[in-house]
């Protein structure tokens, strides 16, 4: 329907105006019935609808109405599969429909600085790309069904340790490359009705009330035509943040803030321009929900169930398979061990947890699945999940189990109190009172597989222990079908970790400056967060970015370019040939990285910019294909403040991980570009002589005072490289002191104007 929306805003009150701009509630907007402008709900979010009818909490301590808990975010990233994602955004907002839910809290897109964060497993992965592929189609997905997302947490919010009052300190660079990319191409390509600024500060300001972010980033350059809503309780300064492109304070302040925006516009302190455009943004998103309400949608909940299952065994990583151990032949006796076999980890803590429709018990669909031929379970508890204290009789009992079996499927991870939003984590590893278990059923059963349920990486210094590893991360509600389907073989694993794991804590990248001191977190690693440090710094991890184990193999061939030199503003087509060459049907995710070879700045060994995924049935061949446009290749230029291709060679790399690396080819890019460089006293030879203008105007200048002076003379005979290495790094204001008078200042001046005359050059 439409509606003239500035004229609703010309006949609404200023006590109006600044109400719309907080909640009525926990979940609600206020409506403004004299006008007919209605409240929406929004809730959260992200992998399931967490919608409360009665007592409200942020912080998922109450219960909400049952839905579909589908797998959390850092699974199903491991899925790498965009139309799957996609489907569970349907999926998820057509329960949002049903239960008459405007917009839905998510999806959470902070990147993974530390496998510490407490809410890493709410959030995609380490890398940009693969986080930003994602949070689109689940945005896609969600609205597609007229329901609206919320875009999450904006920005740089990686820990959970203080993270109201913390400030996050990030050199621009990094900020734009790794922890902006992650919203930047949601925003652009897939539209979320609503970004949800976080709680922390970034470089000294809070993301609430951040100009930078909220208004010259996410409106002005990213073009975001919705609203900007704050993490709950988020707001410090509530005309602050309004003026910086804050629209919506959630939860209610009971009249508060309005008051304080009311107070604000009268005296003059906030203009009424700026309400009128919040509340022109509110209006047009509450419309929207509004009209694409479907008043009777119904929900197939079995249906979703099944999707739920179909992504959790998507997202499930084999790590390991020694002697091909899995799949579990169907005539054996197995001794499932581990109390999440009754009690399964399926979700996280916090804001996103949920109330499933249904539960799968991961020893009753082991039994299910298993009796379909002729296998016996029995199990054990082997722990307790409420403490890490060791249990004697509950291991003998376990090792007894395992001993009189032919195989031991441990269940292991975290448990609830070890990883929630609200708090980091300490360290990587797993209950002692876990490890212990591992390690003695080891002393009885040489066969031992452990399926893992946690949501972030961790330590695994029993891996020499067990002969298969199957990471389960936290499956959503129908975890256990998924675990049994995968360990049986009736479906074959595909996932690939959307995370390093590393050998131990100490090797992150973040380690020294996690989780920062008092209130302030500098994130000293810059770039080189995730593989980007694992992979330049050659530390070998546990499980490297990328990497997961098939029933199948692989092979890839025929790597094909349609260009080796290009300018930046070509677009590359990558393609190679894909072929299953084992005998069970399977899927594989084909991964593109990009070097850049020479660089004048300091750029990750690699960096992922492509994937497909594909189903290969045995001795299927397929071609894929990859696209890569100049912001592949770019890094982000501080100076020109935008995006830039240096000129150069780089190499394509196709791998099964970021560590195996199958084919690769070198390309030659020439910039476009034209970079403004200022030439000062300070600069040195090298910086002139390497650029190609400079070298032009500087060369013969350089030479014939030279043959004039004499200067450098002998060791430009004997030894012209050490000549060449030492002049390199000096200004060329030292020859003001080495030429002994022969070079003048007014020489240098005049040099300096003939090289600067025309600042504009290719760079
Ligand atoms: C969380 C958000 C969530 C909100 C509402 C906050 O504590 O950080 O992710 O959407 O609560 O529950």
């Amino acid at each position: 329907m439409r509606r003239d929306i500035s004229t609703l805003i010309e006949q609404m009150t200023l006590e109006e105006k600044a109400g719309l701009c907080s909640g009525l509630n926990f979940w609600h907007t206020k409506a403004v019935e004299r006008l007919g402008i209605p409240s929406i709900m929004v809730t959260d979010g992200p992998h399931g609808l967490r919608k409360q009818d009665g007592n409200s909490d942020h912080l998922g301590l109450l219960n909400s109405v049952p839905a579909t808990c589908f797998p959390s975010a850092a699974g199903m990233a491991c899925s790498w599969d965009r139309d799957l994602i996609y489907q569970v955004g349907v999926a998820l907002g057509e329960e949002c429909q049903a239960e008459n839910v405007g917009v839905l809290l998510g999806p959470g897109v902070n990147l993974k600085r530390s496998p510490l964060c407490g809410r890493n497993f709410e959030y995609f992965s380490e890398d940009p790309y693969l986080t930003s592929e994602m949070a689109t189609q689940h945005i896609l997905g969600v609205q597609s069904q007229g329901v609206g997302t919320s875009l999450k947490h904006f920005a740089v919010n990686n820990q959970e340790h203080r993270r109201m009052s913390v400030n996050a300190v990030v050199d621009e660079r990094t900020m734009r490359e790794i922890y902006l990319t992650c919203f930047e191409t949601p925003v652009k390509k897939g539209k979320p009705w609503t970004v949800m600024c976080a709680y922390n500060q970034v470089n000294g300001e809070f993301a609430s009330q951040n100009e930078y972010l909220l208004t010259d980033i996410l409106k002005k350059e990213w073009g975001h035509d919705g609203f900007v809503v704050s993490d709950w309780g988020a707001v410090v300064d509530r005309v602050k943040g309004l003026a910086a492109g804050l629209e919506l304070e959630m939860p209610s302040t009971n009249g508060y803030s309005d008051r304080k925006i009311v107070q604000a516009v009268q005296n003059g302190e906030l203009a009424e321009e700026v309400l009128n455009d919040a509340v022109g943004r509110l209006l047009d998103v509450i419309f929207r929900a509004v009209d694409n309400a479907k008043p009777n949608a119904t929900v197939d909940l079995e249906a979703h169930h099944r999707l739920a299952m179909e992504v959790a065994q998507e997202s499930m990583v084999l790590l390991k398979n020694e002697g091909g151990i899995l799949p579990l032949p169907t005539e054996r006796k197995i001794a499932l061990i581990g109390a999440f076999a009754q009690n399964p980890r399926y979700q996280g803590g916090g804001s996103s947890h949920i109330n499933p429709t249904k539960l799968d018990n991961v020893y009753e669909e082991m039994c299910k699945v298993a009796g379909m031929g002729d296998v016996q379970i029995t199990y054990a508890p082997g722990y307790s999940l409420e403490h890490d204290d060791i249990d004697d009789a509950a291991v003998q009992q376990a090792m007894n189990e395992a001993a009189a079996a032919d195989v031991a499927v441990v269940l292991a991870g975290l448990p609830d109190r070890y990883e929630s939003e609200g708090y980091d984590r300490k360290h990587l590893r797993i209950p002692a009172n876990q490890q212990q278990l591992i390690e003695a059923i080891a002393e009885v059963q040489p066969n031992i597989v452990v399926v893992l349920m946690n949501g972030s990486a961790i330590e695994m210094p029993w891996i020499q222990s067990v002969k298969a590893v199957l990471e389960g991360h936290l499956g959503g509600q129908a975890l256990g079908s998924a675990i049994a389907n995968l360990l049986f073989g009736r479906v074959n694993p595909s996932g690939k970790l959307a995370e390093t794991f590393p050998m131990k804590l100490a090797h992150n990248p973040s380690y020294l400056n996690f989780p920062g001191e008092g209130d302030t977190v500098e994130y000293k690693e810059g770039l080189f967060v995730g593989y980007r440090y694992y992979d330049t710094k050659q530390i070998a991890p546990l499980f490297p970015f990328g990497y997961g184990l098939s029933y199948t193999t692989f092979e890839y061939t025929n790597l094909t370019v349609n260009h080796t030199a290009l300018t930046d503003q070509d677009t590359v087509t990558v393609q190679v040939h894909v072929k299953n060459t084992g005998t069970m049907a399977g899927k594989e995710i084909i991964q593109l990285y990009v070097r850049d070879v020479e660089s004048k700045v300091i750029r990750p060994e690699k960096e992922l910019k492509g994937f497909v995924k594909v189903d290969l049935q045995p001795g299927e061949e397929k071609v894929v294909s990859f696209s890569l446009d100049r912001r592949a290749f770019a890094y982000y230029n501080v100076e020109l403040k935008d995006w830039h291709v240096e000129t150069g060679d780089f190499d394509i790399l196709i791998g099964k991980s970021s560590r195996q690396i199958e084919l690769e080819q070198r390309i030659h890019i020439e910039s476009t570009v034209q970079v403004q460089r200022i030439f000062t006293r300070n600069s040195t030879f090298g910086d002139i002589l390497r650029d190609p203008y400079g070298a032009q105007i500087a060369e013969p200048l350089l030479r014939k005072f030279r043959e004039q002076s004499g200067l450098g003379d002998g060791l430009e005979q004997d030894a012209p490289e050490m000549m060449l290495a030492m002049m390199n790094d000096m200004p060329i204001r030292s020859l003001l002191a080495f030429a002994q008078g022969a070079f003048t200042d007014e020489m240098l001046e005049g040099l300096l104007m003939q090289l600067n005359a025309s600042r504009v050059h290719a760079s």
